[in-house]
């Protein structure tokens, strides 16, 4: 049997031995036909079924439930998609406030589910703190980004400032210079979620196939090794795998985030830190940093990883040393009493990144596709508002949920845009990222020149702007 128990901390927590289902050794005749048994392609199942228990839906996994992103993530549960500011931009005031509600809103739904269902996933609604604690530009940044949100018809209740001896009630950070709170954010035990879903849904009906990747696909049908299926719709749900269905890959690149898990850490260390309430946090700069403190103690936390040529998946997640030890860095910049704490996880997984940069959720009548994906990170929650719209597109419910920009009803995958052909898409995320890491190591430099440091910021401000 694969090493399934070695992909995460939160895999290797189960107390389930991970046997896997079946594999599909039969032609079959479906409904729906769903690849992929992550989030997405769960949460699908789970709202159709919900509505039309007389659908016949099935999912057919090339490893096992949770083998993807889903079981390998940081476990922040955000009420937020991925650019959204960009994409309710050309909304009304009450239009984008009724949005807004609406992403903030994912947390409750998760749990709404999750409490009905009996799944207990360490579920933990303690929002989330955007910290600036390594350098006293990420408070400056932090402050613009609170206005930009305030600007957007947000206000306190959404999203507030907190002082550092504020900050301090919270998390106690070395370098305080202040944060952002906001309520909308839960810390979930991911690989717990995604298991007790796959359970949930086979209560509702569906079949779930493991060991069988999808080989090729296309409109009303898809093929696997062993046998083929016949379905009125097919849902892609395979995000950070898209390249293996062509062409899904040309609208959603595969990119790396790695974590690290410590050592369950004692009550003491914890009463220095704090993240008492099963708070989400970061350290605001553009190393998209993501931590908690798990239900068993111990401090998960992870930062960006990389871009493999071509689109190439990585499957070794054995991390090397210079990865970990980045990791440990800005853990440690943080809280310096943890900085020769034992490691005892190491991982990371691939996620799909869109060329917009914002999600999409788009459902083709025509060709019988629907499709939620591009969440680029941010996706625990995204995904649950992923299967529950595409469960109304489907479904052809009139229902606020398509109202949205980020829904494309009645569009085809050439609503979406491609990436850049290879060497550019390359190139270009490497010249990207080489700016973000410049400015992090030239603003965590003490010594660095105040022009330097504008400069440093000035390219990497730049830079970002290639990614709108
Ligand atoms: C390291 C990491 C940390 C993250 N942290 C966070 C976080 O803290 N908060 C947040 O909001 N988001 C986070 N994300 C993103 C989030 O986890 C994903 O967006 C989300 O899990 C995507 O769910 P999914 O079901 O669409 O895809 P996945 O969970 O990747 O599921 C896709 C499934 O498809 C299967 N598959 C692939 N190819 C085929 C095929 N050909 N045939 C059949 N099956 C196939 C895979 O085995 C997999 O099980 C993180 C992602 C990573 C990698």
């Amino acid at each position: 049997m694969p090493a399934w128990r070695s992909i995460s901390l939160w895999m290797d927590q189960l107390d389930e031995p991970l046997l896997p289902r079946p594999s599909l050794a039969q032609d079959l005749d479906l409904d729906v036909a769903i690849i992929g048994a992550g989030y997405t392609g769960l949460w699908t199942a789970y709202y159709l079924k919900r509505q039309a228990p007389q659908l016949n839906v099935a999912v057919i996994e090339a490893q096992t439930a949770g083998f993807g992103a889903s079981g390998r993530n940081g476990g922040w549960l955000m009420g937020n998609l991925l650019g959204e500011d960009r994409l309710l931009a050309g909304l009304s005031p009450e239009q984008r406030r009724a949005s807004f509600d609406l992403l903030h809103g994912i947390p409750d739904e998760v749990a709404n589910v999750i409490e009905r269902e009996g799944i207990d996933c360490d579920y933990r609604k303690g929002g989330v703190l955007y910290c600036a604690a390594r350098y006293p530009e990420q408070e400056a940044s932090l402050r613009q980004y609170l206005d930009s949100l305030y600007a957007q018809g947000l206000n306190q209740d959404d999203y507030r400032w907190l002082s550092p001896e504020q900050l301090a009630q919270q998390i106690r950070v070395a370098k305080p210079y202040g944060g952002i709170y906001a309520p909308h954010c839960a810390t979930i035990q991911p690989a717990k979620l995604v298991r007790g879903l796959a359970r949930a849904v086979e209560r509702l009906g569906v079949r779930i196939y493991e060991n069988s990747p999808v080989t090729h696909w296309q409109s009303g049908s898809l093929q696997t090794r062993q046998a083929a299926v016949r379905s009125r719709w097919i849902v892609p749900a395979v995000e950070g795998y898209s390249v293996t269905l062509p062409p899904l890959g040309r609208y959603q690149l595969p990119v790396q985030s790695l974590l690290v898990a410590t050592e369950p850490l004692p009550e003491s260390t914890w009463e220095e830190i704090g993240l008492s309430q099963g708070q989400a946090f970061s350290e605001s700069s553009r190393q998209v940093t993501y931590g908690q403190r798990s239900m068993d103690n111990r401090l998960v936390f992870g930062a960006r990883g990389g871009y493999q040529f071509a689109s190439q998946l990585r499957h070794d997640f054995d991390l090397t040393r210079d990865e970990v030890e980045l990791r440990r860095y800005l853990f440690g910049e943080l809280f310096p009493q943890l900085k020769n704490v034992r490691i005892t996880h190491s991982w990371g997984g691939n996620l799909g990144m869109s060329r917009h940069f914002k999600p999409h959720m788009l459902c083709d009548r025509r060709k019988g596709i629907a499709l939620s994906g591009g969440y680029g990170g941010e996706g625990v929650g995204a995904s649950n508002l992923g299967g529950r719209t595409l469960a109304d597109l489907i479904l052809q419910r009139d229902s606020q949920l398509l109202r949205q920009p980020w829904v494309l009803p009645e569009r085809g995958l050439e609503a979406l845009r491609a990436w850049e052909p290879e060497p550019c898409r390359w190139l270009g995320y490497n010249a990207i990222i080489r700016s973000f890491v410049h400015e992090d190591q030239t603003l965590a430099n003490t010594a660095s020149a105040p022009w330097r440091r504008r400069m440093a910021s000035r390219i990497a401000g730049f830079m970002e702007g290639f990614m709108h």
